[in-house]
């Protein structure tokens, strides 16, 4: 449990802030996460990690020399913003390119990949890393879907020293990969995490139970087996990660035996007896092995074994020097270069002159009136979502919707006092919605409100077909970041109904009013209809067996809220005695 907080929802962020002050020798903060104190003498690729908090030491213990230049800070285990991303990317970067590096999560490619293009853009050379070292969360065969847990570090450590010692962008890119080609982790879970003021925890297991191939987000194991020795334990995971051996790997490898964040480190040590002996067995030879805390999971117990198999490019980089807040390695010697006190940019609020018509202007009101709909239904809701999201996911699909829609109904009612017509009020909600609100959910509905609003436009109030046009660019732009398709059990399951009911039943000459009702209530049928799924994209993917049975978390939410925020969309709320009825269809789903 975690005891020490004030207010939960800035656990994340007052964390950081601490960080920052004890380390400020090393880092300092700036908008989206923190940097190095200094920057470089000489331009040089800037290695920004990331990802959500609640993984301490990754990702901002590991900025410093030899290892990243910055960490983009997202709220406990939610993907970070991409207008984070772009924050820190402004702040670290020195000339030479950026690459962001992350575990393999939907919510962070997305957010990460939004940022690259817009410092793309910008004339500034950016790629992507994603670490994908979990044998439990897909098949060989599938290696692409793997999520990224503690290998997390080989590759940050690879690609830190890289660019420390010079490499280009493309260098640093190509031996970040080839170290994650190389690197397979097995985890395993003893207790569940608990977030800062919730009262129980993601998960738990029986007592004298473990679940092997464990997630870092309060992810349950991927079977429950009866908790073994240590040794039998040490057996299990070497023989599991051996047994993926890559093709023509050497005998030198790199191992990391990670603890969770509570599992001591002395029950590290005695796993370790069992650990290295099989591997030294093997034939392998143990290059500046690391035991203890590098890749955690708040306050989870649990062990995580990571083995990169080295060659002679990797080696050099996994044992050169590094000195961060929270790892040391070496004498990496203090950073050279200019104490930088460069204000980071946050992008550029630069307050906007809105043109809009007076139609449009009252259609805004409506807007707000819908988004401020949609904030009562998420308030109502956040816990049902959280537990739903927390049987194969992370649990945070209550959290993460309630951040969003709150900063979205703020930005949507600021931009309507300063004169905003409906497309710049929609767009504004969907860009501070994903701003604020983080993970998969999150990056989906503040991109496809803008998408929305930008159909709107600023001129007119949308009739029926324009309105169906406008759900059209919402669902699409969904479509076109998360890639989803029907069946795979996400929001997509709701959505597409929903949008091709409308459209339908609009052109054929029902009242917007009536066929939003209609395809809300579709909607949340084709929710509650994916339970019976398997979720083929996202967090609850590793877990879907357990998801069977559960609607998906995304699609109960969206049905929800398009159900509440119909009436204002369609300018029949004054009539609206029915406008809760699809909410109250899916909830009783639970
Ligand atoms: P995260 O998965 O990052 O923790 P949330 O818990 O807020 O984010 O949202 C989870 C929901 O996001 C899922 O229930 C699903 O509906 C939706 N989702 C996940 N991946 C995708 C995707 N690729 N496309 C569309 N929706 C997705
Ligand atoms: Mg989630």
């Amino acid at each position: 449990m975690t005891k020490i907080f004030n207010d939960p929802s800035e656990f994340a962020e007052e964390a950081l802030a601490g960080f920052c002050d004890v380390h400020s020798d090393l880092v300092r903060q700036v908008p989206g996460g923190a940097v190095r104190r200094c920057r470089p003498a000489q331009p040089k690729v800037a290695v920004l990690a990331g990802g959500g908090s609640g993984h301490y030491p990754a990702f901002a213990g590991l900025v410093g020399t030899g290892l990243a230049d910055g960490a983009v800070v997202g709220n406990i285990f939610t993907s970070p913003s991409a207008q984070q991303a772009y924050a820190v990317a402004k702040a670290a970067e020195s000339g030479a390119g950026v690459v962001f590096t992350y575990g393999n999560y939907a919510g962070d490619v997305m957010n990460f990949g939004m940022a690259s293009e817009r410092l793309a853009a910008e004339g500034i050379a950016v790629e992507n890393v994603v670490v994908t070292d979990d044998i439990a969360s897909a098949p060989p065969s599938e290696s692409a879907k793997r999520r990224g847990i503690a290998g997390d570090f080989t590759v940050f450590k690879v690609m830190g020293a890289a660019a420390e010692r010079g490499d280009s962008l493309g260098d640093v890119v190509r031996l970040g990969r080839k170290a994650n080609e190389r690197t397979r982790t097995i985890g395993t879970a003893f207790a569940g995490c608990t977030f800062p003021g919730a009262e129980a925890p993601l998960f738990s297991l029986p007592d004298g139970q473990m679940g092997l191939g464990l997630g870092i987000h309060g992810e349950p194991g991927l079977h429950d087996t009866d908790l073994p020795s240590a040794k039998e334990l040490g057996q299990e995971l070497v023989s599991r990660l051996l047994a993926e051996t890559p093709e023509g790997a050497g005998d030198r490898i790199a191992v990391i035996l990670n603890g969770l964040g509570s599992t001591k480190h002395e029950e590290l040590f005695v796993l370790w007896g069992t650990v290295a002996p099989l591997l030294r067995a093997a034939g392998c030879t143990l290059v500046m092995p690391e035991v203890g805390e590098l890749v955690t999971s708040l306050d989870m117990a649990g062990a995580s074994l990571t083995v990169t198999w080295l060659d002679e490019e990797l080696e050099p980089l996994w044992i050169a020097p590094a000195e961060t807040p929270a790892y040391r390695r070496g004498n990496a010697g203090l950073p050279a270069g200019s104490f930088s006190g460069k204000a980071a940019s946050d992008g550029g609020a630069a307050s906007t002159e809105f043109v809009a018509t007076d139609a449009s202007r009252s259609y805004a009101a409506a807007c707000v009136a819908a988004i401020d709909a949609a904030r009562t239904s998420l308030h109502d809701a956040e816990e049902h979502l959280g537990r739903m999201d927390a049987i194969a996911g992370d649990g945070d699909h209550g959290r993460g919707m309630v951040r969003g829609v709150d900063a979205a109904a703020a930005a949507a009612s600021s931009a309507l006092e300063q004169g905003a017509g409906a497309g710049d009020v929609l767009a504004a909600a969907g860009d501070a919605w994903a701003d604020k609100a983080g993970g998969t959910s999150g990056v989906l509905w503040g991109a496809g409100l803008r998408a929305f609003g930008e159909a709107v436009g600023n001129s007119t109030a949308p009739a029926g077909m324009e309105l169906a046009a406008a759900v059209t660019a919402f669902a699409g732009r969904i479509v076109e970041l998360g890639k989803a398709e029907t069946g795979d059990k996400t929001m997509v399951d709701a959505l597409l109904p929903f949008a091709s009911t409308f459209r339908c039943l609009v052109s054929e000459g029902t009242v917007p009013g009536q066929a939003w009702q209609d395809a809300a209530r579709e909607a949340a049928a084709a929710a509650a209809a994916t339970a019976d799924l398997l979720p083929l994209k996202g967090r609850a993917r590793p877990l879907a067996e357990k998801s069977l049975g559960t609607p998906d978390p995304g699609a109960t939410s969206l049905a929800m809220v398009f159900a509440v925020m119909g009436p204002h969309f369609t300018n029949t709320a004054a009539a609206a005695g029915t406008a809760y009825a699809g909410r109250e269809s899916v909830g009783a789903e639970a």
